[in-house]
Parts: C-alpha cells; structure tokens; sequence
C-alpha cells in the first residue's frame, strides 16, 4: 500500500441479504485493519446481531487484496484498496451470521470427504436502463439490439467494454461479454475459480458492474425480472469438483462420460432443488423469471443434452466437465448461494443418491402428463413456496446454520407479507371497472 500510496482501506464483507457493505479506514488505521482489530458495530447491518453482543471483528483475507482502478475510485484524494474479510466475535471465533463463514464451513466438509475444491463459473445478466432527469432508474433501455447483435455502438456498448477494462484491472479473466436477448440486457462471463473465490468475484462484479453503470449515467440492476414479456436475468452457475489435482465429474468409460461422483452431485442438487431455490433465487420478482417461454427453468430435471432443463450438462468433457445450474439469478447472495449448492451436491456423494434418466427432449414442449410420466416436479413457483420447501430441508437448514436459517426466513416472510397485503396495478387494471 506504501509502495502505490493507498490512502484508504476499506474493509469488505456481505450481509445475509448479499448487499455489499464495508467499513473504510485511513492509513493511519492500516497497521490494526491488517492484524484483524478493527471493531465495528453489528448491530446495524440486516441480520447481523442482537444490540447487547454488537461488537465485531473484521479479519481481512489477504488473498483478496485489489487496489481500485482510477476509473471507479477518483485517485486525486489517494488511492483505495480494498480487502474480503471474515467476520467474528471480539475473541476470535467465527460469526455464525457471516456469509463468508458459511460457505467456508461446506468447503471445510468437502475437504473432509477427500476433495480439493468446488470449481464455479456464473454467468450473470444484468439490464443497463437510463435515469431520468434527476438520476433515478427507469426501465426504459437504450437501444432495441439481441442476443449477440452486432448494433450501432451504443452507450450500452461503451459502458460494458469499460466494465470489462475495470474488472481486468482488477485480475478478472473475462470469457465473454456480450449482448442478451433482451433489449438493454447483457451478460459477462468470466473464468471459474473455487468457490470461495467465485464468490468473493460476484460480490465484486457487482459492485463494479454499478459503479461504472453510474460513470455512464446508466442504471445497473441484477433485479431478476424487471419488464414482464421478456427475458429476465439469470446467473447460471457451472460446477465441478476436483480430487487430486483433476475433474472427478469426469469419467471417459462412464455412460455420458460422467462419474459416479459427478451422478450423486448432480442427484444431490435435484433432490434439494425446492429448498435450496429461496436462498439461489431470493425475491418475490425472482419466480416471474422462473415461467415457462423465457429460458428460464421451471421443473426439476436435468438433461445431457437441452437447456430446458434446470440443470444442464456442456459437451465439454476432460477438465471442463461440469454442471449447470440454470435457475440461479443475480439478485441471490453469492456466498449463500454456493454453500447451498455445495452442501446439496455433498449431500448426494455422501448418501451416494443417483438422479433419474437424464431428459433429452424439450421439457417445454411436453405435456403435464408426460412430465409426471417422467417424474419430473415443478420448482417452487413463489417465494411463499420456496419458504415453505426450506423450512423443511434439513440439509439446507443444516448449512446455512440456525442463525441464518432464522433471520432469512425471517425477513423474506415479512418480504412476501408485504407483497400479499400491497395492491398492485395489476388489479386496479383487471378489477376495478369490472366490479
Ligand atoms: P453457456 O454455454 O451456458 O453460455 P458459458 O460458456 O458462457 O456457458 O460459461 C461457462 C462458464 O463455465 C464459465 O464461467 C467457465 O469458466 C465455467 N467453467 C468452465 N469449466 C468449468 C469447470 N470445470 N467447472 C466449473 N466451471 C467451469
Ligand atoms: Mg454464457
Ligand atoms: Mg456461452
Ligand atoms: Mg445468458
Ligand atoms: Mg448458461
């Protein structure tokens, strides 16, 4: 920090909800930040906890240390850094309401079982739409382009290129940008990494994603389902797992070339798909993305061969084997959202469960009848459902941990009472001349 004189520090973290928070510190502070002293007050952060045990540590993960780009933080006032920190109590041990914490502890039980790590590649979408006079959001987008046009350069265009310069910048490897199918839609791959580092990456994606939304008087929103009648915004998540140094989804003389391992992951994330769905798809928006007609899935399946089916398996085979994991969207923590697949997925190695005949057809296209012919269920279609699917996995409960399990199902209950209680402008429109 000495040598590229860094002014500010700030320390980073997510709450329960997966909002970016940090507390920022001058140099004079960097000597105790570093050595993991520096207080803050839980208690105002969403979940965190009660007011009489407020007081918490931020441990910084050294690993995750950036500094800024000048295009996202202004350097004329010094150079800021930033650091990923764990949080815990005053004596040291971890916080059980810590995201962070969360998904370490399933990364701790996959070792145990004798793997190196969960490798994890999202794919988020996002809508860049324009402010108004006074800077608030619209919904209106800026240009009329599709999947992978080739458009006028547009100010969509522009702000992207430079979201992909910064997050270069800042040690991301981008696989793709490009446009979505829906106007003012876009998406940015980059590289898979371990799942801790993934999701340190999303929770940074997204703030720069924003920010340099914001720099192009443009408006960034991960909101899952912004216009009814097209495409909303997913994060696929690609996973895999690996034991001595290799793939161990991959197996050449296995039928699709897919391990036992690879199987019982797969069953695993099947068998909790409705419990797991309220932590990887949080909001009441998010079920108006997961409809039929909008690549989005609504049925518990999986396919070797078809993107209708919520998990999907690429032809890539060898180290790039991999599941994907399609009803994800952007608006879920990322943190939150890998210990639950994590934890599924070890559930079905650990019980050695194996998933039915993979689907080959177009789920869409078949007939209920078919569909239960298959066997294959629906996925919670609200957040009231989703709530009631988690409160009755064990395993997810399990790794989120009591104090989590609690204080989400908590503040989403409250979230989908007051979306009941609200009347909305869709029946003032059907209703009211009516009746
Ligand atoms: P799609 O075909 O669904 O658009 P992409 O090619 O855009 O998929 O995204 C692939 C994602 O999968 C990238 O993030 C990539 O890094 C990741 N990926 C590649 N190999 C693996 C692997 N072995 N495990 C997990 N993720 C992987
Ligand atoms: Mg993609
Ligand atoms: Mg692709
Ligand atoms: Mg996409
Ligand atoms: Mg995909």
């Amino acid at each position: 920090m000495a040598e590229h004189d860094v002014r500010f520090l700030r320390l980073q973290f997510t709450d329960i909800l997966g909002k970016n928070k940090n507390v920022e510190v001058p140099a004079s502070q960097f000597e105790k930040a570093l050595d993991g002293e520096m207080m803050f007050d839980g208690s105002s952060i969403e979940g965190f906890t009660r007011i009489e045990e407020s007081d918490m540590l931020l441990k910084p993960d050294y690993n995750t240390f950036v500094i800024f780009p000048d295009e996202i933080e202004d350097a004329s006032r010094g150079r800021v850094a930033r650091l990923i920190c764990d949080v815990t109590y005053p004596d040291g041990t971890p916080f059980e309401g810590d995201p962070r914490g969360v998904l370490k502890r399933q990364i701790e039980r996959l070792k145990q079982l004798g793997f190196d790590s969960m490798s994890a590649g999202p794919e988020p979408e996002f809508f860049l739409f324009l402010r108004d006079e006074e800077g608030l959001p619209t919904i209106e987008t800026h240009d009329q382009a599709g999947y992978f046009d080739l458009a006028p350069i547009d100010k969509g265009e522009e702000a992207r290129r430079d979201m992909v310069n910064v997050l270069v910048d800042m040690g991301f490897e981008i696989e793709a940008a490009h446009h979505e199918v829906a106007p003012g839609q876009h998406e940015i791959d980059f590289k898979y990494a371990d799942a801790l580092e993934t999701a340190d990456n999303i929770a940074t994606f997204k703030f720069v994603v924003k920010r340099v939304a914001l720099l192009h008087g443009l408006h960034a929103t991960f909101m899952p389902k912004p216009i009814a009648g097209i495409n909303g915004s997913g994060m696929h998540t690609h996973l895999s797992i690996f034991k001595n140094g290799e793939n161990a989804f991959y197996d050449p003389k296995a039928e699709y070339q897919l391990s036992r391992t690879a199987l019982n992951f797969i069953a695993g994330l099947l068998a909790h798909a409705p419990g797991m769905v309220a932590i990887t798809n949080p909001l009441v928006n998010s079920y108006k993305r997961l409809t039929p007609g909008y690549e989005a899935p609504t049925n518990i399946a999986w396919s070797a061969s078809n993107r209708s089916a919520m998990i999907r398996i690429p032809a890539r085979r060898g180290v790039g084997t991999r599941a994907e994991l399609r009803m994800p969207d952007p608006s879920t923590n990322p943190y939150l959202a890998l210990a639950v697949m994590l934890a599924a997925g070890l559930d079905g190695i650990e019980k050695d469960l194996l998933p039915p005949p993979s689907i080959q057809r177009n789920i869409f296209s078949m007939t209920v009848r078919e569909r239960r012919r298959h066997k294959i269920k629906e996925l919670p279609g609200t957040l009231r459902e989703a709530i009631v699917a988690l409160e009755k996995d064990e395993v997810i409960k399990e790794a989120l941990g009591e104090h989590i399990y609690h204080h989400f199902i908590q503040a989403k209950r409250l979230e989908w009472e007051d979306y009941r209680i609200t009347v909305h402008d869709w029946e003032l429109d059907r209703y009211l001349s009516e009746y």
